[in-house]
């Protein structure tokens, strides 16, 4: 059953990250409380994993599908960008604002723009570019788009938790929505997630009450966090892991006087209403 182009629920939030497990490393469990309060929340992961030193693609499929139940997001899709390579292509860039088009989130999660990897950092630009070109109202995306990708092969999303997976024949899959010509839609807000690098945030999410639940998230990916002998030296054992993402969750949380948080910068500056209504403790 394919939904109706005409009427996409539209997602409160979506998090756009480059490789299956970036989201739940580093902001899952802000989704996972946006979801609890009762907002649309998605995944977008633009690579499948095929580089991976741990697993297949099809193991970080099933793996991602898992994360995202625990984590209650609504939708979540990987793209066919080829990992470790990607680039702030034109194509690509209208793939992302294909996805935005059909999804209308609000609220856009990209990664911080500088870190180690070099695809976290061109999936923060290429996101950006995306949401500024999914508005433009005379950007007509099937047209612009390659003929490669105008056929959509991709299964249509259904209500609830069902999720878009990479499909078992062919690392070519997963691109593309099913969704024809659609308006144009900006997201009202980008929001950088900022874990993965020393930055200072602009403000942090408090998520003592979904701790847990993120790092079960982070668990689900057995292929990458089960003990094993593939990548050991590149890999933290399986123990460390809550060890690391307490620290981590700890830090940002101390910071803003809670248990747990997860940090985030915005470009923008804060506007506040009510001096007395601000959080956080100054002495
Ligand atoms: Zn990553």
């Amino acid at each position: 059953m394919t939904r109706s182009p005409d009427h996409p629920i539209p997602l409160d939030v979506l998090a756009i990250a480059a490789h299956r497990d970036d989201v739940e490393q580093t902001c899952g469990g802000t989704l996972l409380k946006m979801a609890e309060h009762g907002h649309r929340t998605g995944i977008l992961d633009l690579t499948q994993g095929e580089m991976g030193t741990r697993g297949t693609a099809q193991d970080r499929a099933r793996e991602a599908a898992d994360a995202a139940r625990i984590l209650k997001v609504s939708w979540r899709q990987a793209l066919d960008l080829p990992d470790g390579r990607v680039e702030n292509t034109w194509e690509n860039r209208l793939k992302l604002a294909r996805i935005l088009r059909a999804q209308r989130p609000r609220v856009v999660i990209l990664p911080y723009w500088k870190g180690r990897h070099p695809d976290h950092y061109t999936t923060s630009i290429l996101g950006y570019e995306a949401c500024f070109l999914a508005g433009l109202s005379k950007l007509d995306i099937e047209s612009a788009l390659p003929a490669s990708h105008s056929e959509r092969s991709e299964e249509p999303a259904s209500e609830g938790h069902d999720f878009r997976r990479a499909k078992k024949t062919s690392s070519k899959e997963g691109a593309l929505a099913p969704e024809g010509n659609l308006p144009p839609h900006r997201p009202f807000k980008l929001v950088y997630a900022s874990l993965y690098h020393d930055v200072r945030p602009t403000f942090v999410v408090e998520i003592t009450a979904q701790f847990e639940a993120r790092l079960q998230s982070i668990y689900a990916y057995k292929s990458q966090f089960t003990d094993q002998e593939a990548g050991r030296n590149d890999f933290p054992a399986h123990d460390d892991i809550r060890d690391r993402v307490a620290a981590m969750a700890r830090f940002y949380g101390m910071l803003a006087g809670v248990k747990y948080a997860e940090p985030f910068v915005q470009k923008e500056v804060g506007l506040v209403d009510d001096l007395t209504a601000i959080p956080v403790k100054s002495i």
